[in-house]
């Protein structure tokens, strides 16, 4: 019951935020932030449950990632997507966090060795409810929302988010966002 219970508050609480979203994608106070900062600091959560599944999580950045955007919102993107490849990657892979910048954008690639995903269903992966395994039940207790609500937070941003896999290949996800202005 307690699960389930963490369940339906966790998928209104996803609702909610799309519908948010939704109704406003402009409304929200834009921030500084070093973008680099932010993903040590959701990299730092995710490792703790990539540990007890023996999943070791490498990191490549440069020290410094200057971006505009609302924090709270791209901690959640970043979450949901490093959330997924933990949670989809056998115990003993890895997960490694890439984040290249270039002249106008950053792009930050979250790579996993996986199980990967079949062609015919990565055109679908950013849809809300989508899930691969929604046959196999709830074991993994997903509702299929993180992707969609990491999709909205990308575009919110002017920037986007893709997906290059294969099975048995491990996946890649690519959110690219654009750099804050020279000041
Ligand atoms: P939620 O994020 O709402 O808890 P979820 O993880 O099932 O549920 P999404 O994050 O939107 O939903 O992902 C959609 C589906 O894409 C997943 O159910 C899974 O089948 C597939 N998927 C996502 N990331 C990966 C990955 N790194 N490796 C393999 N499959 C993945
Ligand atoms: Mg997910």
């Amino acid at each position: 019951l307690q699960r389930e219970t963490d369940r339906l508050v966790r998928l209104s609480n996803d609702l909610l935020f799309l519908a948010r979203l939704d109704a406003a994608p402009l409304s929200w106070m834009p921030e500084q932030i070093n973008l680099s900062d932010l993903l040590g600091a959701v990299i730092d959560q995710s490792r703790i449950v990539a540990e007890q599944k023996s999943i070791t999580v490498n990191t490549h950045m440069p020290a410094s990632v200057p971006i505009t955007g609302v924090a709270d919102h791209l901690i959640r993107l970043f979450l949901n997507v490093l959330d997924n490849a933990v949670k989809y990657t056998h115990a003993g892979g890895q997960v490694t966090v890439t984040a290249r910048g270039s002249r106008a954008e950053v792009i930050v690639t979250i790579q996993d060795s996986g199980p990967g995903i079949a062609p015919d269903h990565l055109p679908h992966l950013f849809e809300r409810f989508y899930r691969v395994e929604r046959g196999r039940g709830s074991d993994t207790g997903g509702s299929g929302l993180g992707l969609a609500i990491a999709y909205q937070i990308a575009r919110a941003h002017s920037g986007s988010i893709r997906v290059e896999s294969k099975p048995g290949a491990g996946s890649s996800f690519i959110v690219t966002l654009p750099l804050a202005p020279e000041a």
